[in-house]
């Protein structure tokens, strides 16, 4: 096993940068994540780190051993790619022996892998099968077997659920992670589906446009974005235009203004007042109540409480989202979830209702 570490890689196809001065890494045994949406650079990147493409700057090492001229075949990597071209004519046996097969192992260490790989990806009596016999889902899992048996340093997935139906992708994705833990094995796993990124990954570098945006856990990303753009990403996110008024060191808040309304974020160590700033409110953290004296919105000690009119609600099945003006640029999201989803059904649009939020984050503009 090892630990990769990309160092100041930059990639150009013609004028336009693929990738742009990135540095990342994944420690020896970790999952990490690339998340980024489609173009930004995400599969450049895993090719990169592959040694498919080669970099016009910058260094790729695992552990201490700089691999950036060593070709593929030398670096000892297993892809799974989304396409999973197994070999059709060959069975689930045959297509995880392949590369064992290539090596010129002895036929019982052969056996003795593949066997070992059918049970680690829960498909045992699947060997005779041809590859048209099985599911997308077993399909899939036979790929990644095929990629694991030649013990592989790094293992590389490039958006491996990608062709695949909705309910197969969320059983798909905690199976993934269970094999990969099992083996121990440093995985680098490309996707633009934030949800997947969550579910599978230890650690997560947001990518956009060929930059990276910001590195941090599940938790860390949905927390504390640092840039609108990975708050928009990780979630959605209600933007609004504002100016501090008054930063409250003492009590860590920021008063800023929004049109005509006050509200109260987070305060930041860097900001002044009347800087121009974006304040990004989620919707699954805004309360929504029908009367201000709802006694549930006094309890929270909610601190913005703004009243507003319903322009729009649409049940999700989660969560019912209801959007409503409160007289700034654009109507406010936001989302109900349990029983008051059904509560709530029976506003309409034109009807008051108020929303309150707790200390919304605050970026810079
Ligand atoms: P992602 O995997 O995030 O969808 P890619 O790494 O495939 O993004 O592509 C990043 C950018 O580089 C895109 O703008 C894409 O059009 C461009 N690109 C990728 N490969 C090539 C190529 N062989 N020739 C020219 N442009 C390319």
């Amino acid at each position: 096993m090892v630990r990769v570490l990309v160092d100041g890689v930059s990639k150009k196809y013609g004028n336009t940068y693929a990738l742009r001065d990135v540095s990342m890494k994944a420690d020896d045994g970790a999952l990490v994540c690339i998340l980024g949406p489609s173009g930004s650079g995400k599969s450049t990147l895993l090719r990169i780190i592959a040694g498919l493409i080669h970099p016009d700057k910058g260094r790729v090492y695992f552990d201490d051993n700089d691999v950036v001229n060593l070709p593929t075949w030398k670096r000892n990597v297993g892809f799974v790619f989304q396409n999973i071209a197994l070999f059709p004519h060959l069975t689930v046996y045959e297509n995880i022996a392949f590369g064992l097969k290539l090596r010129k192992l002895p036929k019982d260490e052969v056996d003795r892998r593949v066997k070992e790989m059918l049970k680690l990806i829960k498909l045992e009596g699947y060997e005779k099968r041809k590859p048209r016999e099985l599911s997308g889902g077993e399909a899939q899992r036979v790929a990644i077997a095929r990629a694991l048996v030649i013990n592989p340093s790094v293992l590389l997935f490039d958006e491996p659920l990608g062709h695949l139906d909705a309910k197969l992708r969320e059983e798909l994705k905690f199976e993934i992670r269970r094999i990969v833990k099992e083996t121990g094995k440093t995985s680098l796993y490309v996707t633009h589906d934030q949800s997947e990124a969550f579910a599978i990954a230890d650690y997560i570098y947001v990518i956009n446009k060929g930059v990276i945006e910001q590195g941090g856990t599940p938790i860390e990303l949905y927390e504390s974005p640092k840039s609108p753009f990975v708050a928009e990403f990780i979630g959605s996110t209600n933007f609004l235009k504002g100016k501090v008024i008054e930063v409250d060191k003492a009590n860590n808040i920021v008063k800023a203004s929004v049109g005509s309304i006050e509200i109260h974020a987070l305060a930041r160590a860097d900001l002044k007042a009347s800087e121009s700033i974006l304040i990004g409110i989620r919707p699954e953290d805004i309360l929504v109540s029908k009367h201000i004296d709802e006694e549930y919105l006094r309890k929270e000690l909610l601190a913005n409480i703004l009243a507003g009119r319903l322009v729009r609600k649409l049940f999700v099945g989660p969560y019912l989202r209801l959007e409503v003006d409160i007289g700034v640029e654009e109507p406010i999201k936001a989302d109900v979830y349990g029983d008051r989803r059904y509560e709530y059904l029976n506003i309409e649009p034109g009807d008051e209702v108020y929303i309150a939020f707790n200390k919304p984050i605050v970026f810079k503009r």
